[in-house]
């Protein structure tokens, strides 16, 4: 039975992976919508080939240009926030959310206001609403499947289980490419060095996270709100080989984990198939020729960022958002060349201790002022920089 799918953020990373998995079983999908924000000639390109419903761009800037490169395609073209979440609400058997930032919140709230199933990367989305869209998963019957590799682990793991059996839930991290860095090193880490991952290919801003090790603290806060353990409970261990994506230890002692290759087109497979499985281009794991796995604690002296997030997580309140949205200036600054590596975590302590936050967000609006009001402190700390 031919199934169907809007992707937002066909264009990145993960939507290729996505893309990649639906090019191996096209008999078997119709892609409804497909979405970018400046790329217009992947989308136009992308849009072609899966003969896609829709296409939207983000930045309205390029929809005259979307439109002469889809000219006679037949394919639907809109552009800007509201077409953003006309295309997430289509109906569709799921949507795959990987926008990334907090852009990509207002689609995936619109796709969980339908009751659809969405396969969600977008982990800022997720950090920056929390219980805003827990709510919503549950009041409009929808559902979401964990793509980010830990969560996605950890999901597999609890398949037959239950969360009050729970004991500990371990989240794995490569340690990133400046995992063995000294602090002076980290002083003069460049973007092309942050962004250089041993162990996965993925776009510029979760590479810089990966670094720093806020992509593990935003992984807690979404593991916290994905499987409500307390946060005493969510532990980080550093395993550089990236095989086990994460545990899950039950109150018998046992202790469940999911291996794989570092391929995002796993963990996309299993929400794609879910609750069945399908083939991947995987090669079987050879595990005598990996050989050794390791793992350490992680160091919160030299990287700060899981302490943060833990903080934050906490907090709770707008607490988490905020500290996403300073990230999120904050990684931009650093790649445009505008502040050094250290300075992020710097600046993402600063934008939370900084006077009083917001009050806690009860609606998508106010998750937006949270976010909104943050850009704008850390944006004035640049200034001062
Ligand atoms: P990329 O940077 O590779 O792709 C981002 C996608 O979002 C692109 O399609 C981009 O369009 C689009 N986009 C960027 N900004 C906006 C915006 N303001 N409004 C609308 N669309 C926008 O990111 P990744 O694929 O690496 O990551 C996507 C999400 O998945 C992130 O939240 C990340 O944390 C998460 N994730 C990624 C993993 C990975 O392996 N890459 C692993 C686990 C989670 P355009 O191409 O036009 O710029
Ligand atoms: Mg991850």
């Amino acid at each position: 039975m031919t199934r169907s799918i809007s992707i937002l953020g066909a264009t990145g990373s993960v939507g290729a992976s996505t893309l990649d998995l639906i090019r191996r079983n096209r008999g078997e999908w119709r892609v409804e919508a497909l979405t970018a924000h400046s790329n217009v000639e992947e989308l136009a390109k992308l849009c072609r080939e899966f003969g896609a419903s829709a296409a939207v761009i983000a930045d309205e800037a390029h929809l005259g240009a979307l439109k002469d490169a889809l000219a006679g395609s037949g394919v639907e073209v809109s552009a800007g926030k509201s077409a953003l979440c006309e295309a997430a609400s289509r109906p569709v058997d799921i949507v795959m959310a990987a926008i990334v930032g907090c852009a990509g919140l207002g689609p995936v709230m619109a796709a969980i206001e339908q009751g659809t199933t969405v396969a969600l990367a977008n982990k800022e989305a997720l950090v920056s609403a929390g219980e805003v869209m827990t709510a919503a998963v549950a009041k409009h019957g929808a559902t979401l499947l964990p793509v980010d590799s830990e969560h996605n682990a950890i999901f597999q793991c609890l398949q037959g289980g239950k969360l009050a059996e729970v004991r500990s839930i371990t989240l794995t991290a490569s340690g990133g490419p400046l995992r063995t860095w000294s602090k002076q090193q980290l002083d003069a880490a460049t973007p092309a060095q942050a962004i250089a991952h041993p162990n996965w290919d993925m776009g510029a801003k979760i590479s810089v996270d990966s670094a720093t090790m806020f992509n593990k603290g935003l992984e807690l806060i979404e593991a916290h709100h994905l499987f409500p353990v307390g946060l005493d409970r969510i532990r980080i261990v550093v395993h550089p080989q990236s095989v086990i994506h994460s545990l899950v230890e039950y109150r018998d002692g046992s202790t469940l984990a999911q291996l794989g290759p570092s391929d995002m087109r796993v963990p996309i497979a299993s929400c794609l198939a879910y609750p069945a499985r399908m083939d991947t281009p995987m090669e079987p794991l050879d595990l005598a020729s990996i050989g050794e796995l390791t793992f350490q604690a992680p160091d919160e002296e030299r990287f700060p960022a899981t302490r943060l997030a833990r903080e934050a997580a906490e907090a709770g309140g707008a607490a988490p958002g905020t500290l996403n949205a300073a990230n999120e200036v904050a990684v931009a600054a650093f790649l445009a060349g505008n502040i050094p590596f250290s300075r992020i975590a710097l600046m993402v302590e600063s934008v939370l201790s900084e006077a009083e936050l917001p009050s806690p967000p009860r609606t998508l609006e106010e998750v937006l002022r949270v976010d909104e009001d943050a850009r704008r402190r850390a944006n004035a700390m640049l200034e001062t920089c």
